[in-house]
C-alpha cells in the first residue's frame, strides 16, 4: 500500500509518515504544497491520500474537487482545523471519505487510514485468511498452518498487498507502484526476489502453493486458476 500526505506543516507530515512506517505496511510520500500534491496524486498509484485543507498554492477542497472530477477513486482523509464544520461538510460533499480535526491522536489517524484502505479493497475484516495462511493486518502477524512466520517489512508489504487483492493478478508494475515510495530504491528485479523469499516462507509445500505466477502478467495469491 502506498499513501500520499499533502500537508504544509513539514514536521507534522514527517511525523505522520514516520508513524505510518512504524505501525503499518504503507509506503508514504509527502508533498508540502497544493500544486505539487495535486500533481503527485494524479500521477502516482496511491491507495490513500491524507489531505490538509489549508495549503499554499491550491487549497485542499479544490484539490479534492479536481481529483474526483478527473475520476480519481483513491480514498481521501481530510485534515481540518477544529471548529471548521463547514469545511468538513463541504469536504465530505466533494468526495472525501473521512476527516480528522487538528490536533488529533496519531493512533486514530492510523486506524482510520487502515479502515479506509480495507473498504477500498473490500476486506472489511482486518484478519485475512487465504487457505492455511492467516494475516492479521492490525498487528502485522502472519501464520501458516498455525505456525508464526516472521517477515521483513517489504515481504510483509508485498504479502498484504497480494492478499488484499486475493485472486486478482497484480502485474510487476502495479506491485512496484503500490509498494515503493519515492524514497525506496526500486529495481524491478527485486519483485521476483521478494516473491521467491515469500514463497519459501509461506508456501507449506509444493502441492499447497499460495502465490502463483502468471507468465507475462504477474502474480496472485489464492486458489490456483485453471
Ligand atoms: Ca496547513
Amino acid at each position: 500500500m502506498r499513501s500520499l500526505i499533502i500537508e504544509d506543516e513539514a514536521r507534522l507530515a514527517r511525523n505522520i509518515a514516520k508513524v505510518l512506517a512504524e505501525t503499518t505496511s504503507f509506503a508514504a510520500d509527502i508533498s508540502t504544497d497544493g500544486e505539487d500534491g495535486l500533481h503527485m496524486a494524479l500521477s502516482q498509484a496511491y491507495d490513500l491520500i491524507i489531505l490538509d485543507l489549508m495549503l499554499p498554492k491550491i487549497p485542499g477542497l479544490q484539490i479534492l474537487r479536481t481529483l474526483r472530477q478527473k475520476g480519481c477513486r483513491t480514498p481521501v482523509l481530510i485534515l481540518t482545523a477544529r471548529d471548521a464544520s463547514d469545511d468538513i461538510i463541504e469536504g465530505l460533499d466533494r468526495g472525501a471519505d473521512d476527516y480528522l480535526t487538528k490536533p488529533f491522536e496519531m493512533g486514530e489517524l492510523i486506524a482510520r487510514c487502515k479502515a479506509m484502505v480495507r473498504r477500498v479493497y473490500d476486506q472489511p475484516n482486518p484478519v485475512i485468511r487465504v487457505g492455511d495462511l492467516r494475516i492479521d493486518t492490525a498487528s502485522r502477524e502472519v501464520t501458516v498452518q498455525g505456525r508464526r512466520v516472521i517477515l521483513p517489512a517489504m515481504e510483509y508489504r508485498l504479502l498484504e498487498y497480494l492478499a488484499m487483492r486475493e485472486g486478482q493478478i497484480a502485474s510487476k508494475t502495479e506491485i512496484i507502484d503500490h509498494l515503493y515510495d519515492f524514497q525506496s530504491e526500486n529495481f524491478s528485479n527485486t519483485v521476483e526476489v521478494y516473491v521467491s523469499c515469500l514463497r519459501r516462507k509461506i508456501d507449506p509445500g509444493p502441492r499447497h502453493e499460495l502465490i502463483h505466477t502468471v507468465r507475462g502478467r504477474g502474480y496472485y495469491i489464492g486458489e490456483r486458476k485453471s
